[in-house]
């Protein structure tokens, strides 16, 4: 993959890179289709990084179809897929990792205490095999896009990091890999996130700025669903993300709820 990529730079080409657990769906091919507008070149990795898995996770269960993903963006323009094993990214005697000091202690953090040292560590292994000008990050896992901007201003890599919109089924629900795992009861509890956070941007437009009365509604609204365990939901600052209480700029609404087993997470800007 190095090799490769130096070529390519030697032939004056642009490498867009998305980086994936695989499992794909359209939320990742509009990462895939950001990455075209902004380069030549389209490498796309598939790794279930263990790293960012922690006890009692779904690492062994995480839904994988290699040959599905392959067949979907065969007509999306990715050039290459990258996809290592994961005794090859961490072999024995591993011992160096990214941890950063502020962003990983709030919302996904605290339920999740290694999470963000396992996506810091992989993404800049990745950076450092496919060595791409630009990489594109879903704006669904936020927190994880503002880590991996933070750690490439810190780190002064030389990468472009872009964002890219949540993409949603038709109902509202935000698509993840992880939405194979719920069964019909629980599909329709889990519309309950995008309805909070609608909701609460409704209250907010109708001029109530207490930060707290939002997220009591947004309680109140995912436990009138069935089978919904609230993991945490926050109205933060989006670059900091610090709690905010009166809302006087656009803030991050964030929030991450079990339904049944599965923990999903949702966000919105609400302003
Ligand atoms: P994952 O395979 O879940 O690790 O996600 C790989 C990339 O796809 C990450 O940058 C995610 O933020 C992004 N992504 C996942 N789901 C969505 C979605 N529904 N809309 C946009 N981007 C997404």
């Amino acid at each position: 993959m190095q090799s490769l990529s130096d070529l390519l730079k030697h032939e004056k080409k642009r490498i867009a890179f998305v980086p994936t657990m695989g499992f794909l769906h359209k939320g990742h091919l509009s990462l895939m289709k950001e990455g075209l507008r902004h380069a030549d070149y389209l490498v796309l990795s598939i790794f279930v990084n263990p790293a960012q898995f922690g006890p009692g996770e779904d690492l062994e269960s995480y839904p994988r179809n290699f040959k599905k993903d392959a067949d979907l963006v065969e007509k999306e323009g990715v050039n290459v897929i990258f996809a290592p094993d994961a005794k090859d990214i961490y072999p024995e005697h591993f011992q160096t990792y990214i941890t950063l000091n502020d962003l990983p202690h709030h919302l996904c953090g605290i339920s999740r205490p290694n999470h963000f040292r396992g996506v810091a560590t992989i993404v800049t292994k990745l950076f450092n095999i496919v060595k791409p000008h630009t990489a594109i990050f879903g704006q669904k896992d936020f927190q994880q896009l503002a880590v991996i901007k933070q750690m490439v201003s810190d780190l002064n890599l030389d990468i472009e990091i872009i964002g890219a919109p949540i993409i949603r089924e038709d109902d509202g629900l935000a698509m993840s890999s992880r939405n194979v795992y719920l069964s019909v009861d629980e599909r329709q509890s889990a519309l309950s996130l995008f309805k909070a956070l609608n909701n609460s941007q409704k209250l907010l437009k109708s001029g109530e700025t207490d930060a707290s009365k939002i997220i009591n509604e947004a309680v109140k609204l995912i436990n009138s669903y069935k089978k919904t365990l609230i993991d945490y939901i926050a109205v933060c600052d989006p670059e900091t993300l610090t709690d905010i209480k009166k809302i006087e700029k656009p803030v991050l609404m964030a929030l991450a709820v079990k339904i049944g087993k599965t923990r999903l997470i949702d966000n919105m800007i609400l302003n």
